[in-house]
């Protein structure tokens, strides 16, 4: 398994894949292919930025049961995956802030498990769609609840700048099936599912989505969340938790 990050230095944005305790720099995005380019970091002389450079960052909302019920926009289980896209001008990476728009009274975190695609994805069908995942990362759909109520479209909702955190890095195996994936508020566990809970799992949205709008590689799914979603306030502290994968930790200000 390796893990792939994306950072500042001194010597500017770049690519790298942990390497024995140290930071290898990588030649570019992995999801396109790399090299590594003989620079080493120390892993706390760089800053983390988000691990992906997306062309667009497609959302299902509602895949989880539980929060089906929880949520009073939908009654019933979606028959198919409900789709929604976030702009890549929403990317933040971890311990970046996330901003609370003076539009809003009410913004919500969402624990999601990401997929990044590997491969330039075309119509697939289910059975041949992991071959085109290049890696697992974590994201917080972050969702401004009474925006989105109000809106027909979720874009305004779901797309203000910061509004979509990822990270703290990409990693390139992951038992996806059944992991486990929470949220913790200011430290508490708010969210507490598995993706075995997944109403449409991994393979089956990645061939539907195809079947939409061919994904190339970098490009982000967010998969859903689990119940227990709830409200942030200024200087909370939010914290996205996936098995297997790792912790993304992102404040409210
Ligand atoms: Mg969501």
């Amino acid at each position: 398994m390796e893990q792939f990050l994306r950072f500042k230095s001194v010597n500017g944005i770049c690519w790298g894949v942990f390497d024995e305790g140290r930071v290898a720099e990588i030649s570019s995005n992995p999801a396109f292919g790399y090299e590594k380019t003989g620079n080493y970091y120390e892993f706390s002389m760089i800053k983390l930025l988000a691990p992906v450079e997306p062309s667009k960052i497609v959302c299902v909302g509602l895949n989880y049961r539980e929060h089906v019920k929880e949520s009073q926009s939908a009654t019933e289980v979606p028959q198919s995956p409900v789709l929604f896209l976030k702009p890549p001008s929403a990317l933040i990476g971890p311990g970046a802030k996330i901003i609370y728009p003076e539009m809003s009274e009410r913004v919500d975190y969402e624990a999601e498990l990401g997929i990044i695609i590997g491969k330039e994805c075309h119509q697939v069908a289910e059975v041949e769609a992991e071959d085109y995942i290049f890696g697992y990362t974590c994201a917080n759909d972050v969702t401004a609840r009474d925006l989105q109520k109000k809106d027909v479209q979720w874009t305004r909702g779901k797309g203000f700048d910061s509004f979509c955190p990822v990270g703290p890095w990409v990693v390139n195996r992951l038992a996806y099936e059944d992991v486990a994936v929470e949220s913790y508020l200011n430290g508490e566990l708010r969210q507490s599912g598995r993706t075995s809970m997944m109403i449409f799992p991994v393979p089956f949205l990645i061939s539907f989505i195809s079947k939409v709008m061919t994904l190339y590689p970098g490009d982000i799914i967010l998969t859903g969340t689990p119940a227990g979603i709830g409200p942030m306030k200024l200087g909370d502290r939010i914290e996205v938790r996936i098995e297997g994968i790792g912790s993304l930790v992102n404040d409210v200000a």
